[in-house]
């Protein structure tokens, strides 16, 4: 088998091991206001991010297949909360507050800032973040404190774009361009950009593989090869 026969081939045994791995249980664990809350670290953590409306909750819920799981973090009370989601028994998904509210009072994102600040720093259970961008607008200034955050505290994160459908044809590899450019002297954002839409289901087949390959490199455990389907 040549070299790009044997990628295909690992990046499909990683997207069924992904779509196993989310198929599975997947609980809500606890809502985190205060720093002397957060759970112990424990497994492999990845969390997402993204600005208020960006589709941070319909992407959980396309990720899952499951509705009511990221209604919890939008429900009031919880906005401003770290929600911890348990998916498998290896991994651990953390939904951050929705930033960039136009009208939230600065004492708000003061203490949002505070309390990401926090979570990110030394936080060595976190594999990856997830920086959701809205595929119609792109990297704006609303984006740039998070990004120069993990940047800064050498987190790495990958660039999720979303509502990809709301992309006329054409667009695509423009917005794709840019971003890639955005981020290319960021030292700690993933070269790959990973487009999405929770509506069409594009690209979540592909970010289940990218968080199972993730789980696998952190654990060191073996990718699970699918058995092969025996036909009569
Ligand atoms: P959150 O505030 O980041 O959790 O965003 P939501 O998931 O609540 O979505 C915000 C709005 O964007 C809602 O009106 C969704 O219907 C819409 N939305 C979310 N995902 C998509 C998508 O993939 N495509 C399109 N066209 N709209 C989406």
């Amino acid at each position: 088998m040549n070299d790009a026969a044997e990628t295909a081939k690992e990046t499909a045994a990683f997207e069924e091991t992904g779509r196993r791995l989310f198929a599975g249980p997947c609980t809500f664990v606890m809502g985190v206001a205060k720093f002397e809350q957060l759970p112990p670290m424990q497994g492999v953590e990845i969390a997402m991010a993204g600005r208020s409306n960006v589709g941070k909750s319909s992407l959980v819920n396309a990720l899952t297949g499951r509705r009511a799981l990221a209604r919890v973090s939008h429900t009031p009370g919880r906005t401003q909360e770290l929600n911890f989601f348990r998916i498998g028994d290896a991994l651990t998904l953390v939904d951050l507050p929705g930033y960039g509210f136009a009208q939230a009072p600065e004492a708000k994102v003061k203490a949002w800032t505070r309390l990401i600040v926090d979570f990110l720093r030394g936080r060595t259970s976190l594999a990856r973040v997830y920086v959701l961008i809205d595929a119609r607008h792109g990297i704006k200034g609303t984006d740039k404190p998070i990004l120069d955050m993990l940047d800064r505290s050498a987190v790495s994160y990958q660039i999720v774009l979303t509502k990809a459908d709301e992309l006329k044809s054409g667009q695509t590899e423009t917005r794709l361009a840019e971003v890639a450019s955005a981020i290319a002297r960021r030292p700690a954002a993933h070269p790959d950009i990973l487009l999405t839409s929770s509506r069409t289901d594009q690209g979540m087949p592909q970010l289940r593989g990218a968080i199972a390959r993730l789980l696998a490199e952190r654990t060191g455990s073996n990718i699970q090869v699918p058995a092969p389907t025996i036909s009569h």
